[in-house]
């Protein structure tokens, strides 16, 4: 089968993308300009026609994949930005609600072959903030980020404003199928990550260049930076697989799905660091145990998706020395 991917010059598409087919799909990339697609080309140029790329220059714009969804039989819908440098929360909240409704919606009027819709979402659709330690599931949604943004519009939180618009994405997404369960032949699945770290693959130009969630990784364990707190992880490998997974477990179908490894300190991260680093390495050695006290406010089950998509998920360890391994090669 052919699969469409939105955004897949990003850090995590770029997995998906090579997870994909690897797995024998044929793959269209959406990008928003013939440049973005240059680094996806000379990657993936082994595969030769079972990868394309497809031009979406802007993903708010009515009918932006109409042409895009014609003739595939899935979509993995990860377009969305994730940063923290919005001062209007529009920023955020158009392109996320009008990339994923703009996609359906060409799914719907042209995908006549589609069996499944992935989409991108994030814990920040789950999550709630509070003074006391939870553990959360796929029942909890974050409607806390979208008031803090109504109400407080710019001078609300950095944080709120990239939450409340994967949380208003996704719910859009969930309305949308609601809507047209009768006119449409394939149904949804949703993928939950928290923080995603691990190596990466698409067109990285500096450490500094590099996404918001891999940057803070690399921060912490070659600057020492932001060492303080934690959260919750998944490696971008194993979030590409459970992407694939979502096109082929049945039972993944209509479900949100939380794919988390688990919660760390960022001086866990630290501490895996000490098992490699040649004497060379500026990438320093942490303090095995340092974050063995730390207190997580915030974790999430992940025995849904452990059952429905069968995936076991890296080690912090493993991890940690892939990304030293990379940070090493980059110099
Ligand atoms: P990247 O920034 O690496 O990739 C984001 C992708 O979305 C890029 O292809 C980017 O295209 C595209 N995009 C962003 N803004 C727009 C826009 N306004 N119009 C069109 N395309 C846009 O981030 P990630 O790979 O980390 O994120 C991928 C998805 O995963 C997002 O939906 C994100 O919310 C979600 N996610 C990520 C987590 C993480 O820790 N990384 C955690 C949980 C969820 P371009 O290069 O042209 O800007």
């Amino acid at each position: 089968g052919k699969v469409l991917v939105s955004g897949a010059n990003g850090y995590v598409a770029v997995w998906v993308v090579r997870t994909l087919l690897e797995e024998g799909y044929s793959v269209r990339g959406a990008v928003r300009s013939p440049d973005k697609g240059k680094h996806l080309t000379e990657l993936f140029a082994s595969y030769g026609d079972k990868f394309e790329l497809v031009i979406v220059p802007d993903i708010t714009k009515e009918g932006a994949f109409d042409e895009a969804v014609k003739g595939v039989d899935a979509i993995e819908h990860t377009a969305s930005p994730y940063h923290f440098q919005a001062d209007d929360p529009a920023e955020l909240i158009e392109p996320a609600v009008k990339g994923t409704v703009g996609i359906l919606e060409s799914a719907r009027k042209y995908g006549k072959s589609i069996k499944r819709v992935v989409v991108t979402s994030s814990t920040a659709a789950v999550l709630n903030v509070a003074p006391t330690p939870q553990i959360l599931d796929e029942s909890n949604w974050n409607d806390q980020a979208v008031e803090e943004v109504t109400e407080k519009g710019r001078a609300a939180s950095a944080a709120a404003k990239y939450r409340a618009s994967k949380m208003l994405a996704e719910r859009a997404a969930w309305d949308f199928v609601k809507k047209y369960k009768d006119e449409i032949s394939w149904d949804l699945s949703v993928m939950n990550p928290p923080l995603v770290l691990g190596p990466t693959i698409h067109e990285v130009a500096s450490a500094d260049a590099l996404n918001t969630s891999a940057r803070m990784l690399h921060d912490a364990l070659a600057k020492a930076e932001g060492l303080t707190g934690g959260g919750c992880w998944i490696d971008v490998r194993d979030l590409a697989l459970a992407h694939v997974r979502a096109l082929q477990k049945e039972e993944a179908g209509g479900e949100r799905i939380i794919i988390n490894a688990g919660a760390f300190s960022w001086q866990d991260w630290r501490a895996y660091s000490s098992t490699p680093p040649p004497a060379s390495s500026k990438y320093q050695k942490g303090t095995p145990g340092a974050g063995k006290d730390a207190v997580h406010l915030l974790q999430y089950k992940n025995e849904k998706g452990i059952r429905i998509l069968g995936i076991q998920y890296r080690s912090m360890e493993d991890t940690a020395a892939d990304v030293i391994k990379e940070y090493e090669a980059r110099g």
